[in-house]
């Protein structure tokens, strides 16, 4: 321990600082290390010669590339579990980001906690042995679940879509079933896609991210300035709960008419199967709408436009670089997305509008467990850390 105020103090608090920002950014040259940790370069440059004599950190240069400094992988492994609405994954990864194994299965409907708990408990005790991990090795674990956790009181909350859950602890539950040496730390779905999409897909390179998540449930993740922003309560991003129509549809949160209740993958197949004689899945609708029925273009189309009137007040209040379109109802990304951008062009601030991109993300059925890997993987960050 060295003494506060002491030139020891501040190195040690300088060099805590470079190793927060790597942990949080990954790769970063120097130059960017300086900007991000608001030091001196030459301060920059002294630590990272420190950290590089103690194997703390390693630096990539190779030809045509600019050098950059990162964490050196160290000992340990993270897990991650995506508990969905119908299904589970669990990945076992190492600390530099790369998967060793995934498994996923499909869960049958209405399953409550505890059992949904026991299954994933199965797959992480399968997942650790097939990859050769030891539990004791594990240094971070983290689980997704499609319902936003109240961070003041870690429960699930109210508008939760997973009725097995509302009220429960997750963390509490999640740790205690899974038996791992570490606390599993949990966030909701739209969160885990934006960390994934940011650090393996489509967000990758941006400071200023925001994941839609347009499936049942529909939510946005937002990375703002390089950080995940979850708000006070962790329900930054409810973007399906803004109103559309005061006197419109109740919706599961109590309200009415909010987006959610207008623009679901359930609402569009249930608004079509009257017309068409059968409820039809999101695949179908999309087929259907390239092979020219009118309906399903239709609707797909009203998606967008619906939806792109919510993203145009986000553009104004948060003026990201980047949207990305996940979810079920993604793969209607090529009818959803101009008629997002049509619409954030009309209402939204203009510079707004004009800066920013809209894309279908990148990682399609593994995006959430990725982002639990992610998660996992800044937690056991943190503890190095704090730590060292
Ligand atoms: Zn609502």
């Amino acid at each position: 321990m060295s003494r506060p105020g002491s030139p020891q103090a501040l190195r040690d608090l300088n060099r805590g600082r470079v190793l927060e920002a790597l942990r949080e950014y990954g790769d970063l040259s120097q130059a960017e290390l300086a900007r991000r940790t608001e030091l001196s370069q030459a301060t920059v440059s002294n630590i990272i010669r420190h950290l590089r004599a103690t194997g703390d950190v390693v630096t990539n240069d190779g030809p045509g590339r600019r050098t950059t400094v990162r964490l050196a992988p160290g000992p340990g492994f993270v897990v991650g579990v995506d508990y969905g609405h119908r299904h589970i994954s669990v990945a076992v990864a190492d600390l530099d980001h790369d998967v060793l194994t995934e498994e996923r299965i499909d869960l049958a409907k209405d399953v409550s906690a505890h059992d949904g708990m026991a299954e994933a408990a199965r797959m992480t005790e399968r997942t650790l042995r097939r990859a050769g991990v030891d539990r004791n090795e594990v240094v971070g674990a983290a689980m997704g679940l499609p319902a936003p956790i109240d961070r003041t009181t870690g429960r699930v909350g109210s508008p939760s879509i997973l009725p097995g859950w509302v009220g429960v602890n997750a963390g509490d539950v999640a740790t205690e079933a899974l038996g791992l040496p570490v606390r599993v730390v949990v966030d909701n779905d739209a969160n885990l896609g934006a960390l994934a999409e940011w650090w393996w897909g489509a967000g990758v390179g941006y400071s200023d991210v925001v994941y839609l998540k347009l499936s049942d449930g529909v939510g946005a993740g937002l990375i703002i300035g390089g950080h995940l922003y979850g708000g006070v309560a962790g329900t930054a991003g409810e973007i399906g709960h803004t109103t559309l129509d005061e006197y419109g549809e109740l919706c599961r949160c109590g309200n009415r008419g909010c987006l959610e209740t207008v623009v679901s993958a359930r609402r569009v197949t249930a608004m079509l199967a009257p017309v068409v004689g059968e409820e039809l899945t999101i695949s179908e609708v999309v087929r259907r709408a390239e092979d020219g029925s009118r309906a399903c273009e239709r609707l797909l189309t009203d998606v967008g436009l619906q939806v792109g009137r919510s993203l145009a007040d986000l553009c104004s209040l948060l003026n990201p670089q980047m949207i990305l379109v996940g979810g079920e109802l993604a793969q209607a990304s090529a009818l959803l997305i101009p008629a997002i951008e049509r619409v954030i062009g009309r209402c939204g601030v203009p510079a707004a509008a004009e800066s920013v991109h809209i894309k279908p993300g990148a990682l399609g059925a593994r995006t959430h467990v990725l982002g639990t890997i992610a998660l996992a993987r800044r937690e056991a960050g943190a503890a190095a850390v704090f730590n060292s």
